[in-house]
């Protein structure tokens, strides 16, 4: 109660929060057009294993807005997933996703790539969430198998019973579960055993001191040995230098992300700078 209160205090008092209100009504107005308008694409990072070996990648969406400029998913996520636009946004992603592995699959060379959508928790809860990955999946005419949905821990936790069933539908395809983040949220190992999940993404927030805070190491070799007992691989996120990576490497962790690798690029960049590393 006094949480809300201060907020209503602020929100008429304090001129900082209110010109921040009108900022989001805007950015709001704004991120509804921007869907019709093609402001949106894809950026793809590449996933490597343990001999630096490209096995896929992640999309990761971006606005580009026409005055503001390039903005990142973190300032506009929030808003979407708030005033529900983040579910056609969603479905906008993977259909991109779907066009570009379609279009990949005829690279040689490319057959077996794979590709990791990030799904959101408003998106995941939606009770057609199936039926609208079956629908665009089955439409873009891609490998279900080739597809990973990144799911984080509240998006599942919020109706474990649900996610499972919603998991195991969509696992009868061929997709991939993968847990984003993992680390950050509530992790029970209870759940954890239950879900149908095939992957466990270490957050990046553990691999930044992997090497010099020992509880961060810990942590990251506990996710690690936990994943292994699962039967789920471990893939790292956020891994920028080498002596990170040589770490998670002797913890057993054995796919890696992060900007030592390659950094988001377009499309074109991203073929591009496959076609270098051969
Ligand atoms: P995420 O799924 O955990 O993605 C990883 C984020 O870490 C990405 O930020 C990526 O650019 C960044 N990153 C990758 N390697 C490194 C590294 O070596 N160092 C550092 N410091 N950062 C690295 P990005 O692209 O800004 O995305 C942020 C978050 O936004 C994502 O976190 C994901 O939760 C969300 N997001 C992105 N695309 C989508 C989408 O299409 N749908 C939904 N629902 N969420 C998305
Ligand atoms: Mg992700
Ligand atoms: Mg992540
Ligand atoms: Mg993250």
């Amino acid at each position: 109660q006094a949480k809300t209160s201060g907020r209503n205090t602020l929100c008429f008092f304090d001129p900082a929060m209110q010109q921040s209100l009108e900022t989001r009504a805007a950015l709001e107005a704004e991120l509804r057009r921007a869907l019709p308008q093609r402001q949106f694409f894809l950026a793809f990072q590449a996933k490597v294993d343990s001999e630096r070996r490209v096995v896929g990648a992640e999309a990761l969406l971006r606005w580009q807005h026409p005055e503001r400029g390039l903005i990142t998913p973190g300032q506009f996520i929030p808003v979407a997933e708030e005033c529900g636009l983040i579910v056609a946004i969603g479905n906008w992603v993977l259909e991109s996703a779907c066009v570009q592995l379609r279009e990949w699959n005829s690279l040689p060379g490319w057959e077996n790539f794979r590709l990791a959508v990030n799904v959101s928790g408003r998106q995941f809860r939606q009770p057609d969430f199936v039926a609208a990955v079956c629908n665009i999946v089955r439409n873009s005419g891609v490998d279900a198998r080739q597809l990973t949905l990144e799911l984080t821990e509240s998006s599942v936790l919020d109706n474990v019973a649900d996610s499972i069933e919603k998991m195991h539908a969509l696992k009868t395809l061929g997709i991939v579960f993968s847990m984003d983040d993992f680390g950050t949220g509530y992790s029970s190992l209870s759940y954890l055993k239950r879900l149908p999940l095939d992957e466990l993404k270490i957050d990046q927030s553990f691999v930044r001191d992997i090497s010099s805070d020992a509880g961060d190491a810990t942590i990251v070799r506990t996710i690690i040995a936990m994943g292994q007992n699962l039967g789920l691989t471990a893939v790292a996120e956020g891994v920028e230098s080498e002596s990170q990576l040589e770490f998670l490497k002797r913890y057993g962790c054995t796919l890696f992300q992060g900007y030592l690798f390659g950094r988001p690029q377009s499309a074109a960049d991203f073929v591009e700078a496959q076609r270098q590393r051969e």
